[in-house]
């Protein structure tokens, strides 16, 4: 049967594969309806929280292809109630700005348990998988943390009460409680380096006809997964062509804190700047092929001449057929 293999954050990266599942279901793309999806999740946002670990994009992940995701939020689970985090509250419990709902919260105890009994990441994934995926796609849809190793993003932001200036705070606290109003003067992954990809990682990346990157974050989220020791190398040696669709629209992030992220790390704002930053294949980068939207078209050239095979098309994710018409455009730049 075969494969396609997926580097995906949270909202970005589950939306497109919504697309890509219905696409293949509703025989739009050139692949079978029953090709093997493996998704790679970053899990560089977990956070421990009240004595829970929280899988931020695992979960936006799993809940949204099970359908169990909150449509209007895009992440969290639907018809959600918040009386634990209201009775944290009235107790002064800190920190009072990360949410977590009741239903969401059975999640994160199961997870937990299961890692304090001494299972990995990835097999408490499976697990939980076992509830959201299997049901909807029996064995053809897999979730795998792209390393069972403690690993965490932080922020550097201005701080004037700092001696130094600055202070550090989680991923997270920068992007909920700070919304991403302060300037990211450093972004630093805590534990990347020392972690090693989780099982079936690499082996999804080498023995796998197709890797998507889909429009995910390029720092924050496809960055933290190529950043895995071992992931970037996969990449470099598979037979499978390596394709990619662009997160920036028009210079801008569509949603959530792209520019941020980008412009703390020095690159462009922009569908060339981050095809550039993510480098061809041939000269140690990561792509075959990018996608940009039509409204992009003027980078197309500058893209070609460092040996990315480029197009323009539609990046926009409104609805399910858009997003496998995305899919069918990453397919056709792939072949
Ligand atoms: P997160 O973990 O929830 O931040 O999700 P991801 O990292 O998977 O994706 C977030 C990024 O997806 C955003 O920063 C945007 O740049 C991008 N994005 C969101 N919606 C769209 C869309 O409709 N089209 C495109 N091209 N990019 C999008
Ligand atoms: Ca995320």
């Amino acid at each position: 049967m075969p494969s396609i293999t997926v580097l995906s954050g949270g909202m970005g990266g589950a939306k497109f594969l919504q697309g890509l599942l219905h696409g293949l279901r509703s025989g739009q793309l050139p692949y079978p309806a029953d090709t093997r999806i493996t998704v790679i999740a970053n899990t560089a946002d977990d956070l421990w929280i009240h004595g829970l670990k929280v899988s931020p994009d695992l979960d936006t992940v799993m809940y949204t292809l099970g359908d169990g995701i909150d449509p209007g939020r895009g992440w969290g689970r639907r018809n959600e109630t918040w009386s634990v985090k209201e009775e944290l509250a009235t107790y002064g419990v800190e920190p009072t700005w990360f949410g977590l709902g009741d239903r969401d919260i059975a999640t994160h105890l199961v997870r937990t348990q299961m890692l304090e009994a001494g299972y990995p990441l990835s097999a408490v994934t499976e697990a939980l998988c076992r509830r959201w995926l299997a049901p909807v796609f029996e064995d053809t849809v897999r979730l795998l943390p792209m390393t069972d190793d403690r690993v965490e993003t932080h922020v550097a932001i201005p701080d004037a009460e700092s001696p130094s200036g600055k202070r550090v705070v989680h991923f997270q606290e920068y992007w909920v409680r700070l919304r991403a109003e302060v300037p990211a003067e450093q972004v630093v992954f805590v534990g990347l380096e020392a972690s090693t990809p989780a099982p079936g990682v690499v082996e999804a990346l080498t023995d796998t006809d197709l890797v998507v990157l889909p429009p995910s974050n390029p720092v924050v989220s496809v960055g933290t997964i190529l950043g895995v020791p071992g992931v970037r190398e996969a990449l470099l040696d598979t037979e499978a062509p390596v394709v990619g669709l662009s997160p920036i629209v028009g210079d801008a992030h569509v949603r959530g804190m792209a520019e941020q992220m980008l412009t703390s790390i020095g690159v462009e704002v922009s569908a060339a700047g981050v095809a550039l930053h993510y480098g061809h294949r041939a000269k140690g980068g990561v792509l075959d092929g990018w996608l940009v939207d039509e409204r992009d078209a003027h980078h197309l050239s500058r893209i070609q001449e460092s040996g990315i095979k480029t197009a323009a098309v539609p990046l926009m994710m409104t609805d399910h057929d858009t997003t496998a018409a995305m899919a069918a455009a990453a397919i056709d730049l792939a072949t």
